[in-house]
C-alpha cells in the first residue's frame, strides 16, 4: 500500500548513547520541538540496544549525516546491532559531554532526556540540547535522497518501515539478490564480479540470491 505518510520528510541521523561503551543506530525521525530551551524528539524502536542504553543513562547524541557520508556507515549503524558489534570501531568519532558523535558530519548535539512516551513499537525520547558540535558545510542527507539516490531501504526497526508487497511470480522471472549487510535488494540474473552494494559498500560476496 502506498501510504500518504511516506510523503513526510525526514533526515538520516546516527543516534548514539554510551554506558560502558558507545552504542548507536540510524534514525530518520528526529525533529525539533522547541527552540528555548532547544528541545528535540527522536523515535527509537524497542528492539534497538541504543533504546535500552538511552533509558539507562538518560542521554543521547545525534549526528546529522551528509549526502556524502560513506554508505558503509549507514550499513553498519542501520543493519547491525550494537549488542553484537562495536559500530564505532572503524568510524572517526569524538566525544561531546561523554557521548559519541561522528567526527566528519554536518554536525551534532547531545541531549538530556526530559520525557519519554511509549508506543507499541517505539519509544519517543524528548531531549534538551546540552552541547553541540559544529559540522562541515556539506548538505544534510534527507530520507528521500537516501531512498531515491542511494536506493536505500528502511530497516525493519525504522518507524517508516513498510513490508515489501509479495511479488506476483507469474510476472517476475528475474532473480532478486539481497545484501546480507544492509538488506538492499536488486533484480538481476547475475551480478557482475565488481558489483558493490550502493548502500553499504559491500562486495558481491555479501549478496545472496533470493528465489522468486
Ligand atoms: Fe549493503
Amino acid at each position: 500500500m502506498k501510504h500518504v505518510l511516506s510523503k513526510i520528510s525526514y533526515g538520516i541521523y546516527i543516534v548514539g548513547s554510551k554506558m560502558d561503551r558507545p552504542v548507536g543506530c540510524i534514525a530518520n525521525s528526529v525533529m525539533q520541538i522547541t527552540s528555548d530551551p532547544s528541545t528535540v524528539a527522536i523515535s527509537i524502536n524497542h528492539n534497538n540496544y541504543t533504546n535500552e542504553i538511552i533509558k539507562k543513562t538518560g542521554q543521547f547524541s545525534v549526528s546529522i549525516l551528509s549526502e556524502k557520508v560513506d554508505p558503509s556507515i549507514i550499513g553498519t549503524f542501520g543493519y547491525q546491532s550494537s549488542r553484537k558489534v562495536d559500530k564505532y570501531k572503524n568510524v572517526e568519532t569524538e566525544e561531546l559531554a561523554g557521548l559519541p558523535l561522528l567526527k566528519n558530519s554536518c554536525g551534532g548535539f547531545v541531549c538530556r532526556v526530559v520525557a519519554t512516551t511509549e508506543t507499541s513499537s517505539h519509544t519517543i525520547f524528548i531531549g534538551e540540547v546540552i552541547a553541540q558540535q559544529d559540522g562541515n558545510s556539506e548538505i544534510p542527507m534527507t530520507y528521500r535522497y537516501y531512498q531515491e539516490v542511494l536506493k536505500g531501504k528502511s530497516p525493519q526497526n525504522a518507524p517508516t518501515y513498510v513490508p515489501e508487497e509479495s511479488t506476483d511470480q507469474t510476472q517476475s522471472k528475474k532473480s532478486v539478490w539481497r545484501c546480507k549487510v544492509c538488506g538492499y535488494t536488486i533484480e538481476a540474473d547475475t551480478l557482475p564480479e565488481d558489483f558493490v552494494c550502493p548502500v553499504c559498500g559491500q562486495p558481491v560476496s555479501a549478496f545472496v540470491k533470493i528465489e522468486v
